[in-house]
């Protein structure tokens, strides 16, 4: 699996949700983290969803997924860059 950001993307976006719902098989979710272990940006992603996750969800149960992870994921995507 490639680190670029477009693959790092689409995988976030199209699988968090799921990884964090607990609904991923379990091929997948290996896949996942396999990834996570081995990309820094997508950890620093990971856990910064988790932290604003957990306080949007307490806010508005449905309809935050996608966009939170979009919001972000460009968070991340800035930091990192800055970083460089
Ligand atoms: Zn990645």
């Amino acid at each position: 699996m490639t680190h670029d950001a477009i693959t790092c993307k689409r995988l976030i976006l199209e699988y968090l949700v799921d990884y964090e719902d607990g609904a991923m098989p379990e091929d997948v979710r290996r896949d996942l983290e396999w990834h996570l272990e081995h990309c820094p940006p997508c950890l620093v992603f990971l856990k910064e969803y988790r932290a604003t996750g957990r306080t949007l969800r307490m806010l508005k149960p449905k309809d935050v997924p996608k966009n939170l992870a979009e919001a972000v994921w460009g968070f991340v995507i800035s930091r990192c860059r800055k970083e460089e």
